[in-house]
C-alpha cells in the first residue's frame, strides 16, 4: 500500500480535530438551545393566562373582558369557559379536542393528534361572582421545536461548509510549507543520481523553520563542495608531488644501467637517487600522519618531555638539514618540562622551524625562544622572511592550504601548519599567529605543562 504522506496525515488530524470540536460545539448549542425554548414556552404560557385571568372581572364580581382582549397572545392560545365547559371566548386550535379536563395551575404537557402542547389552566373565580370560569392556555411544542430543528440544521450544514472550507485552506498552507522540504528532498535525490555537488536548494530568505534548515542544509552542501574539492585537490597534488621524484628516480636509474661507466658517475646518481627517494618517504610519512589523524589512531603518550633538550634538539637537526645562509638564534633555557607526547612535539618544532627556513625569502634570520610560568611552556618561532598577508593569515591553518606564492618544488603539500594545529589542539596548546608580508612571521605555541 502507498504510504500517507506527511502533507496528507496533517490535514487528515487537522480535519478530524476540527470536525470533533464542532460537533461537540454543535451538539452543546443544540440541547442549550432546546433547553432555552422549553423554560420560554413554560414562561410565556404560564404568564399569558395567569396575567389574563386576572384581568377577566371587574371589581363587581361582573365578568369584564375588555372589548379588545386577544385570545392570541405571545404564541399563546387562550380559551375562555364558562362553569359548564362551555366556550365563552377564543378558540381551540384545530386538531384539539375539547373534552380535556380542567386542573387548575397545573402545566401539562399532552399528546394530541400527533403534535405536542403545552396546556396551562387557571380558574377564575370572585366571591361576588355566582359562577366560575376557566382561562385555559395552548402553545404547540413542536412548532417551537420544529423552528429550532431548522435552525440547527442551518448549523449543521454550514459547520459542515466550515470544515469544508477550514481542510481546503489547511491543505493549502500545508502544501505550501512543505515546498521547501520538496525542494530539500529533490535536491538530495539529485545529488545522489548525478555525484554533482554543485546542487543547492536556494529557497530565499524565509523566517520560519523550514526555510532555515533548507538554508541549513545549502551551507552545508558548501562545505561538502569545498571538502570534496579540498580531497580531490590533495590526491592530485599528492600525485603530482609523488611523479615528479618517481621520474628522476627512474631516469637516474636508466642513466646508471645505460651510460654510466666511472664510479664518480655512478656516485651522483645514486646520491641524486637518494635525494629523491627522502622526499618521497617524507611526502608519504606525512600523508600517512594525516591520515592517522582522520582515522583518529594517532593518540598523544603523554610523559614528563624536557621540552628545552627536545627544541634544541630539532634546532641542531634543522641547521643540519639547511644552508648556512639563514642564522638561527635560540633563546633556549635548560631544564623546562612539560607533560606531552614527544613525537608529536618534536613535529610541531620541525613543522614550524622548516616553515621558516622555507618562506625566509630574502631574509636571513631565525629566532627560536622558549620560556616557561608555572602553567604554561610558551615556544615561539620567529623569523625575518616573506611573511603573510593578513587576509591569507586564518586559512594558513587548513589543510592543503598554501599561500599562492608559496609553492615550492621540495615536496611541500600545505599540510605542516593543519598539523601543527592538531598537535596543539590535542596538548590543549594555542597557537598565534603575527605577521607582515615582507617583514617576516612569529609563531607562538603555549603548551600546558599539565596535559590535564
Ligand atoms: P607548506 O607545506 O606549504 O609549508 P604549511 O601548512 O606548513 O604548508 O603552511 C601553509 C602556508 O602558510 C604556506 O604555504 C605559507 O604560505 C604559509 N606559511 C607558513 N609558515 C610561514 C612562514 N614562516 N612565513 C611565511 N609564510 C608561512
Amino acid at each position: 500500500m502507498k504510504k500517507m504522506t506527511v502533507k496528507l496525515k496533517i490535514v487528515i488530524w487537522y480535519t478530524a480535530a476540527i470536525t470533533v470540536i464542532s460537533a461537540i460545539v454543535l451538539i452543546a448549542m443544540t440541547s442549550l438551545s432546546r433547553d432555552m425554548i422549553e423554560r420560554d414556552l413554560i414562561g410565556r404560557i404560564t404568564r399569558t393566562v395567569t396575567d389574563s385571568s386576572r384581568q377577566a372581572f371587574s371589581p363587581d364580581g361582573k365578568m369584564h373582558l375588555r372589548p379588545d382582549f386577544k385570545f392570541y397572545q405571545n404564541g399563546v392560545h387562550m380559551v375562555l369557559y364558562d362553569g359548564n365547559a362551555d366556550i365563552i371566548g377564543g378558540q381551540v386550535p384545530f386538531g384539539i379536542e375539547d373534552s380535556i379536563d380542567f386542573d387548575d395551575d397545573n402545566l401539562r404537557r399532552l399528546k394530541l393528534g400527533g403534535n405536542e402542547y403545552y396546556i396551562y389552566d387557571r380558574a377564575i373565580r370572585h366571591h361576588e361572582a355566582d359562577n366560575e370560569y376557566w382561562m385555559r392556555g395552548i402553545i404547540s411544542v413542536s412548532d417551537e421545536n420544529g423552528a429550532a430543528g431548522a435552525v440547527a440544521k442551518n448549523n449543521l450544514l454550514l459547520t459542515i461548509l466550515l470544515i469544508l472550507l477550514s481542510s481546503a485552506g489547511g491543505y493549502f498552507i500545508v502544501k505550501k510549507a512543505f515546498v521547501p522540504v520538496d525542494k530539500i528532498s529533490k535536491t538530495a535525490k539529485q545529488i545522489s543520481e548525478s555525484s554533482d555537488l554543485s546542487q543547492r536548494i536556494n529557497i530565499g530568505n524565509g523566517n520560519d523553520e523550514i526555510y532555515r534548515l533548507a538554508n541549513t542544509f545549502d551551507e552545508m552542501l558548501d562545505r561538502i563542495e569545498q571538502a570534496f574539492e579540498r580531497e580531490k585537490q590533495f590526491t592530485s597534488d599528492a600525485s603530482h608531488e609523488l611523479r615528479t621524484p618517481a621520474a628522476v628516480i627512474l631516469s637516474e636509474c636508466e642513466y646508471m644501467l645505460d651510460c654510466a661507466s666511472t664510479d664518480e658517475e655512478f656516485r651522483e646518481s645514486a646520491l641524486s637517487v637518494k635525494r629523491q627517494a627522502e622526499k618521497m618517504s617524507k611526502l608519504i610519512s606525512e600523508l600517512l600522519t594525516i591520515s592517522r589523524m582522520d582515522k583518529n589512531t594517532l593518540k598523544a603518550e603523554f610523559e614528563n618531555t624536557d621540552i628545552s633538550e627536545l627544541l634544541s634538539f630539532v634546532c641542531d637537526e634543522q641547521e643540519e638539514i639547511h644552508d648556512g645562509a639563514t642564522q638561527l638564534i635560540r633563546n633556549i633555557p635548560d631544564g623546562i618540562f612539560a607533560e606531552a607526547d614527544r613525537f608529536l612535539i618534536a613535529r610541531l618544532f620541525i613543522n614550524l622551524i622548516s616553515n621558516s627556513y622555507q618562506y625566509i625569502g630574502n631574509g636571513n634570520q631565525i629566532t627560536v625562544s622558549l620560556a616557561s610560568d608555572d602553567r604554561n611552556v610558551v615556544c615561539s618561532v620567529k623569523d625575518n622572511g616573506i611573511g603573510i598577508s593578513s587576509e591569507n593569515i586564518p586559512k594558513i591553518w587548513e589543510r592543503f592550504y598554501q599561500a599562492d606564492n608559496s609553492r615550492t618544488a621540495d615536496g611541500s603539500m600545505g599540510l605542516g601548519l593543519s598539523m601543527v594545529k592538531w598537535i596543539s589542539d590535542c596538548h590543549n596548546g594555542t597557537l598565534s599567529v603575527t605577521s607582515e608580508p615582507g617583514k617576516g612571521s612569529e609563531f607562538v605555541f603555549t603548551l600546558p605543562k599539565k596535559s590535564k
